[in-house]
């Protein structure tokens, strides 16, 4: 049995030498896990984690407050939540709605949000009820993003469909983080790739993989 230290060590070997991994942001997802865990991956050296679920998110963060790692919320964010969410995450990567982010700049006054970094979120499945925002939509949210005050865009984010081979999803995803770098031209980051396809996602011009499982092992299930 591998500790949680070596399979992180592993993955970030096998990024670096992948084909365009060398520059590639690492965000270890830590969700269902406890706080002991992402400090041994702190331990280790890793600064970026992700989480998806508030409120364990909030109270990881809020207990290892002292090790100033970068927290990436990386799930569905609700409008009546999203204020909560960003004042303890740094980056948040599913933008998905011009609600959200009148909810991030809609503050009573003294309730000032930092400026969060952002990634907008894009659904790449047929069902509306996942989180991201259809295509369609995706260049006037980004506008709005790019607009906002309350956040800096990054790029696009998304997760690869089941039943979709992740190479083909991936690959329409790229053509998405086009048009948006097209109306936003520092917006050139591109989060993508999870455990199983992120050697994929890295192809089709990945910037920042959401790894969880891999290096984790297997969430505890719910109790
Ligand atoms: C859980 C999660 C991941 C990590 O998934 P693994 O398959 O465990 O690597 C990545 N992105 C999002 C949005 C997630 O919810």
């Amino acid at each position: 049995m591998s500790t949680a230290a070596e399979r992180l060590a592993a993955i970030r070997d096998e990024i670096a030498s992948a084909p365009y991994g060398a520059d590639a942001t690492l965000v270890v997802v830590t969700k269902f896990h406890p706080a002991s865990l992402v400090q041994e991956l702190a331990a280790a050296g890793q600064r970026d984690m992700g989480e998806s679920r508030h409120p364990e998110a909030r109270d990881k963060a809020a207990e290892l407050e002292s090790l100033d790692l970068t927290w990436h919320y990386v799930g569905q964010l609700q409008r009546k939540k999203a204020r909560q969410v960003a004042r303890y995450a740094h980056v948040l990567h599913s933008i998905d709605s011009t609600a959200i982010v009148d909810a991030l700049e809609g503050g009573e006054p003294g309730d000032e949000l930092p400026v969060r970094d952002a990634f907008v979120q894009v659904n790449l499945t047929d069902d509306p009820g996942r989180g991201g925002v259809e295509p369609a939509s995706l260049e006037a949210l980004a506008e709005r993003v790019e607009a906002s005050p309350a956040l800096r865009l990054l790029g696009v984010m998304a997760i690869a469909p089941l039943g979709e081979e992740p190479a083909s999803a991936f690959a329409r995803l790229a053509t998405y983080a086009d048009r948006v770098h097209r109306i936003a031209p520092t917006a050139r980051w591109l989060s993508a790739g999870m455990s199983q396809d992120w050697h994929v996602a890295l192809e089709h011009g990945a910037t920042h993989l959401r790894i969880g499982t891999a290096i984790t092992g297997e969430r505890p299930t719910t109790p």
